[in-house]
């Protein structure tokens, strides 16, 4: 005779909404789920039966119903050098993924992932050679700040959604663990600390500006020139720049805040003087800020075509192309290349690591 299983709900998967409706369906009362918030985002408890105020036969029910925990810490590598910490976390399918907790001066920003992998295929990035496997469910988002928060207790204080994987094209559970973020007050995480950083799908942008998600968007530009751009992020063939700048101008005013424009740089091909008058061009048109990135060499990988011909621009030239914008009044920030000796810069997530296969996926529609 064979059983079916029932299938888990995974509860930090849940918005408030949605556990109150779960609590409705076995009868309770939806102000549970205000407390079980309290339980998992306050207390970060692992168990139900820590949960005091919640009575014994509840948590009886809870446990045969749902799960707590989806993901499991396999490995933690820290960086002497910068106090970067990157998580290697273990899904209960056995994939894995990875999380980037940075230190800064003031902050520490928690790096996180989207997708197991990831379909976009940027000729510069580590997890594009790892191909795509599937996207993580909203649990599976949120527990990455469980785990890495309950292992690192008061530490985080923003939030960028720039680990593996495209958030837009998962975004379904994208947009549900932003709600879940920001539902779940005791994070101390406002709107204004999270970041979503995207490769630019322009009807998700529109639909994220029109939720009440009002997180802080990010657009990896790396260049303002269509050909250019599409040699090294190729879908931008699909989605070229006119179709994704004028979404992200609604964003910007929607959310009354700037848009960060991402721009890894390489030598030759995006740092020249002419880069620097599209940018001012662009960014005069636009709230924004633009962040630029030193490229992490991805040579370890035996990289193939474009990406074996990238190479990093000298930091000489990064500091002279942030000043000549800086003179037109121009919000410039170099990022620094944080936990370099244990590959942790976010989007180059440890590749060997990779789960096996490569999945193909529908630009079209999620998966
Ligand atoms: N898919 C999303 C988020 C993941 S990539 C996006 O495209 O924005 C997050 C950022 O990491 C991107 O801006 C990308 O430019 C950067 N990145 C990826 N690989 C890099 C590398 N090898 N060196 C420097 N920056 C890299």
């Amino acid at each position: 005779m064979t059983y079916e299983l029932k299938k888990q709900i995974e509860l930090k998967g849940l918005t408030k909404e949605e556990m109150g409706h779960y609590f409705e369906t076995i009868y309770e009362k939806k102000f549970r789920a205000d407390q079980l918030y309290h339980w998992l985002y306050t207390h970060h408890v692992t168990s139900f039966e820590e949960m005091l105020n919640i009575p014994k036969r509840l948590q009886k029910i809870l446990e045969t119903d749902c799960t707590l925990e989806v993901l499991k810490i396999e490995s933690v590598h820290s960086s002497e050098t910068t106090g970067t910490k990157k998580y290697i976390l273990s899904t209960q399918d056995g994939k894995l993924i990875e999380s980037v907790l940075i230190p800064d001066d003031n902050r520490t920003t928690l790096c996180i992932s989207t997708q197991v992998g990831c379909p976009l295929d940027c000729k510069f990035c580590a997890t594009g050679v790892m191909g795509y496997t599937r996207n993580l469910t909203s649990a599976e988002i949120i527990d990455q700040y469980y785990l890495v928060s309950r292992d690192n207790p008061g530490k985080i204080t923003n939030i960028v959604y720039m680990g593996m994987g495209e958030p837009l094209l998962n975004f379904k559970n994208t947009h549900k663990s932003l709600k879940i973020l920001t539902e779940a007050q005791n994070t101390r995480l406002s709107r204004h600390r999270i970041t979503v950083s995207t490769v630019g799908i322009p009807e998700k942008i529109k639909e994220l500006a029109e939720s009440w998600v009002r997180v802080r968007m990010a657009f990896s530009l790396h260049s303002c020139f269509n050909e250019l751009r599409s040699i090294i992020v190729p879908i931008n063939d699909k989605y070229p720049l006119e179709t994704i700048i004028p979404n992200l101008r609604y964003y910007s005013d929607k959310t009354r805040s700037r848009i960060t424009f991402e721009y890894t740089m390489f030598k030759n091909f995006n740092d020249r003087d002419e880069d620097i008058e599209a940018l001012k061009k662009l960014m005069s048109q636009i709230p924004s800020k633009l962040n630029l990135i030193p490229f992490n060499s991805i040579d370890h990988m035996n990289p193939k075509g474009v990406s074996k011909k990238l190479q990093a621009t000298p930091y000489g030239r990064i500091m002279e192309f942030a000043d000549r914008l800086r003179q037109h009044d121009l919000t410039v920030l170099i990022r620094d290349t944080q936990g370099d000796d244990i590959s942790a810069a976010c989007g180059q997530l440890a590749y060997e690591q990779a789960a096996k296969g490569r999945a193909s996926f529908n630009f079209d529609e999620e998966s």
